[in-house]
């Protein structure tokens, strides 16, 4: 089996990679610094120029990609293992997600024999004989070129495979930068599409710091899409980094995303709904459902609704039986976690359950309700990416919708009502890429994907996904 990951001969530091649950060191990736982007980032190149990937017939890359799919999937059970220690994630959850990776694979393996442009007749008026002329007109759809997609780590399979699908899909030849702090998958990622028949050096993975190695993919002259998914503050780094040769860029960043629960709501749904968007991954989701709105007739049995799902939550590490939700990816993440809620606690916000960190190694933070937030408090402006929920009542439609929208992030919201009518018009509302009307933490690899505000730009999954790594040139054609 061949050896996709980029040559890192130049490695001048290394990086320990732990158990979040144990707390102990389970390996070590080298940093392969700026050296090791300028390998990976020529053998993109190289690879993309001679159309190694792109000569072959769409059916051929369609097949290939299919295949990958397969062995993702017969895969599953590794590749869930390595995540849920490595992340901390429950083993399920891992494995869930390997197994929608396998979905986005198929998904875009479909892709790669539907693309094609558009045509049209057309008239030129008054050119340079004064004479009408006919012309034809059409485009053709062009893979990007070189795309580096940098990830983060609550979700290393599933996010690394929702960038090289349709980047696979488009023709593009990729650099791949898993997260420093979960690198562990990766590698299994790389023999997967090689033993599918992806040719040695379209996908290359580099490993690294992010001010180091990222920062080198992201600034590098030679690459001409970064596709990156982590949050707004590194975003808007990327951005300048991007700056110097002007590549394109995506941007898939972090959120606060309101939960509206109204009166009239099926509460046998909604409140295992909002428990499972707001503590899933303990809270390590880009879309968590971090503020809800609960109507004020509701609002007392919301609460304690959502106070009896946090507390029947099983937390635990891989190695234990039956758990919903791990630790914390690691100490200065549970740190971050566990100064919000002190914040919160000295300005007069009611810890209604947990508020703590368990009694046990790993970095856990017993999942976390709290109510008295005042819409200006830090913890209702900033992601806290932690298990902490905060419930606060509301009386009317406008003032809700003035507060759900009252951020800079614009990832997703989710409304729980039995009034279609009304769940209707507040989805055009809300200022989200994503709303979820009677469910939460749903997805479809047909369903675009994208931050409204400072959550991102562009959007992944769908066609939409797919021509985010395409160029549209124009061909006239003088008749
Ligand atoms: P992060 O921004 O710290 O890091 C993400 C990736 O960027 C890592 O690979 C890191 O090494 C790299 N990086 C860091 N500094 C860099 C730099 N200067 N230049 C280039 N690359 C750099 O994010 P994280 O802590 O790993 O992940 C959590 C964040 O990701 C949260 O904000 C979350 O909301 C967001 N996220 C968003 C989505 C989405 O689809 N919108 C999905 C998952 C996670």
């Amino acid at each position: 089996m061949g050896q996709i990951q980029a040559t890192i001969d130049t490695a001048t530091d290394t990086i320990a990679v732990f158990d979040p649950s144990t707390e102990l060191r389970i390996g070590e990736i080298a940093d392969g610094g700026e050296a090791a982007v300028d390998t990976a980032v020529a053998q993109a190149r190289e690879t993309f120029r001679s159309g190694a990937w792109l000569k072959k017939t769409p059916s051929e890359r369609s097949r290939i990609l299919y295949r990958a799919a397969d062995l993702l999937e017969q895969r599953a059970d590794e590749l869930g293992d390595i995540d849920s220690r490595n992340v901390g994630m429950a083993r399920g959850h891992a494995r869930n997600l390997v197994l929608a990776s396998a979905e986005q694979l198929r998904y875009n393996a479909g892709w790669c024999t539907k693309i094609y442009g558009k045509s049209s007749d057309m008239k030129m008026a008054g050119g340079i004989t004064g004479e009408t002329s006919d012309l034809l007109g059409y485009t053709l759809k062009e893979p990007v070129g070189v795309a580096g997609c940098i990830v983060p780590w609550n979700g290393p399979v599933l996010v690394a495979i929702t960038k090289l699908a349709p980047a696979l899909a488009a023709g593009c030849s990729i650099v791949l930068k898993p997260a420093e702090e979960t690198p562990l998958s990766a590698p299994v990622l790389g023999e997967i599409l090689i033993e599918a028949g992806v040719p040695e050096g379209v996908v290359n993975i580099v490993n690294g710091h992010g001010h180091t190695v990222g920062a080198a993919l992201a600034a590098h002259p030679d690459v001409d899409k970064i596709a990156f998914t982590g949050s707004t503050e590194v975003g808007k780094l990327i951005v300048q980094a991007a700056a110097g040769n002007l590549k394109k860029v995506m941007l898939e960043l972090g959120g606060k995303s309101p939960v509206l629960i109204y009166d009239d709501a099926d509460m046998s749904r909604a409140i295992p709904g909002a428990a499972l968007g707001a503590f899933i991954n303990s809270g390590q989701g880009c879309v968590c459902g971090s503020r809800v709105y609960a109507q004020r007739k509701s609002y007392d049995r919301v609460v304690e609704g959502l106070s009896k799902a946090a507390q029947a939550l099983r937390l635990g590490g891989p190695d234990d039986q039956n758990v919903d939700i791990g630790p914390l990816i690691s100490g200065r993440q549970m740190e971050r976690v566990l100064g919000f809620i002190e914040e919160g606690r000295r300005d007069g916000v009611e810890i209604v359950t947990g508020g703590h960190r368990l009694d046990r190694k790993g970095y856990f933070v017993a999942p976390t309700l709290l109510t008295g937030v005042r819409e200006d408090m830090r913890l209702m402006k900033e992601e806290i990416f932690g298990p902490v929920v905060a419930v606060i009542p509301f009386d009317d439609e406008e003032e809700v919708l003035s507060w759900a929208n009252d951020t800079v992030y614009g990832l997703a919201a989710a409304v729980w009502t039995q009034d279609i009518t009304r769940a209707h018009r507040v989805a055009k509302r809300l200022e989200a890429g994503t709303v979820w009307l009677n469910a939460q933490f749903a997805w479809d690899p047909a369903m675009p994907l994208g931050g409204y505000k400072q959550s991102g730009w562009g959007q992944e999954y769908g066609l939409e996904g797919v021509e985010a790594y395409m160029k549209t040139k124009s061909v006239y054609t003088g008749l």
